[in-house]
């Protein structure tokens, strides 16, 4: 039987985070991944250029029942740390936008990197393993894995959450939660677009590829950035955003015209221009397709000094206060995190060890904490990852 300190279960972000800050302690480590690749989410993250942290990352960022867990381990390994880490390794990158940093080659640069920190600690990865049982026992806790039985002191869970099945996601954590007494919040997927069915779809269908910036705003949040019409509904950042807000049945408020009083710049036009058409007007806000569609199907587009003080007041409302509500999102098919998972009120904030049972640690996506978009889900899996390997 294999004995071994550490077992950690999840080949992701955070597991190999964790991997090689707790080899780097001396602990031997193993960790073990059910799929044939490590890291496939950091391979597909950032549309190929992994955003692996933000420069303004902030506790602020997270949404968690309990808003506080998330400071301390954030705390101790800030975004400054990850990026001294990637360019100790001379990883080429950027800020795109919003102090958000990407590779400027391909992600598979961050993976090597965690991969290289893990050998350099002689901290082992075996991939295409599968976890059968999991007991505790004596001093540790004894499993049964298709690479045969081993024992650990500590065991670490960094499963991730449910999104994209096809990628290895798994409802292991949560199960392995389970069985050890602990409460799980429920899960939802998150950063997900919107699907649309009812008369709207038609629109977005027309639309289909048109990127806005917007104000969207649900449940007394809001994000300025694009929105993006789809085939099936909306997308774009600002939609992601918002989607983990969302619950089902709320309409979402959607600004189209965040730098403009909306109210304001239609009786300006009404003055200045009084025969322009609606149409022509709203063409120098929008791309004129989309001025067009919204002018002749929303407000029957015609001279603007034809629409009434009341109808003009209806336009504003509707350009700035535009109550969209989605039949539903795209799931997690497409969902970049999963919302809820492990309830952090069992676990210890600065060490990430179960409350529940001495020795068990729960790192990364699989603890109801969840980033905003823009790098913020990576700092959390390296910040927890880092957090754990300090004690386990
Ligand atoms: C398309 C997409 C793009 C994204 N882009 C970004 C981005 O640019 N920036 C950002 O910050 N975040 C991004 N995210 C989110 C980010 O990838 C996750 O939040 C992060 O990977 C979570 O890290 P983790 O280690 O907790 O889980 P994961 O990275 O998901 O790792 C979990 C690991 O556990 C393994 N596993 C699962 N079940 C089992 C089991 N039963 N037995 C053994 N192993 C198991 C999986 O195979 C996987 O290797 C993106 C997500 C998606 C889906």
């Amino acid at each position: 039987m294999l004995d071994i300190d550490v077992v950690i279960i999840g080949a992701g972000a955070a597991g190999l985070m964790c991997a090689a800050h707790a080899g780097a302690r001396g602990r031997r480590v193993l960790v073990i991944d059910h799929a044939n690749k490590a890291g496939k989410k950091i391979l597909m993250s950032g549309g190929g250029n992994c955003n692996f942290t933000n420069l303004y990352t902030e506790p602020a960022n997270f949404l968690s029942q309990n808003k506080h867990f998330c400071k301390s381990a954030l705390a101790r390994y800030t975004q400054w740390d990850f990026i001294a880490l990637v360019n100790k390794h001379q990883v080429p990158h950027h800020e795109k936008k919003l102090g958000q940093l990407f590779c400027d080659n391909k992600s598979i640069d961050i993976l090597r990197m965690l991969l290289a920190e893990c050998a350099a600690v002689n901290a082992e990865v075996k991939l295409d393993t599968a976890v059968e049982t999991i007991e505790k026992v004596e001093g540790g806790y004894a499993l049964q894995t298709s690479a045969g039985p081993m024992r650990c002191q500590s065991l670490v869970i960094a499963t991730g959450g449910l999104s994209i099945p096809s990628m290895g996601a798994t409802g292991f954590g949560y199960q392995v939660a389970r069985q050890f007494g602990h409460t799980l919040l429920p899960t939802r997927a998150g950063l997900v677009p919107f699907t649309i069915t009812d008369q709207l779809k038609d629109l977005c269908n027309e639309l289909s590829g048109t990127s806005v910036d917007c104000l969207v705003s649900c449940n007394g949040k809001s994000f300025r950035e694009n929105i993006l019409f789809t085939h099936r509904g909306l997308s774009g950042p600002a939609i992601l955003q918002i989607s983990s807000y969302w619950l089902p049945g709320q309409a979402v408020e959607i600004n189209l015209m965040p730098d403009l009083d909306a109210a304001q710049w239609l009786a300006q036009q009404r003055n200045d221009r009084p025969n322009a058409e609606l149409r022509t007007l709203l063409g120098e806000v929008f791309t004129k397709k989309m001025a067009t569609l919204i002018a002749d199907q929303w407000f029957e587009s015609k001279p603007i000094k034809q629409y009434t003080h009341a109808e003009l007041e209806r336009i504003a409302t509707q350009l700035s206060a535009w109550q969209v509500v989605p039949a539903g999102t795209e799931g997690y098919r497409t969902a970049e995190v999963t919302l809820g998972g492990v309830d952090t009120k069992e676990v210890s904030s600065k060490t990430m060890e179960s409350l529940k049972s001495p020795g068990l640690y729960f790192i990364g996506e699989v603890l109801d904490v969840t980033g905003h978009l823009g790098g913020f889900n990576f700092q959390w899996a390296w910040a927890s990852g880092h957090a754990a390997a300090q004690f386990v």
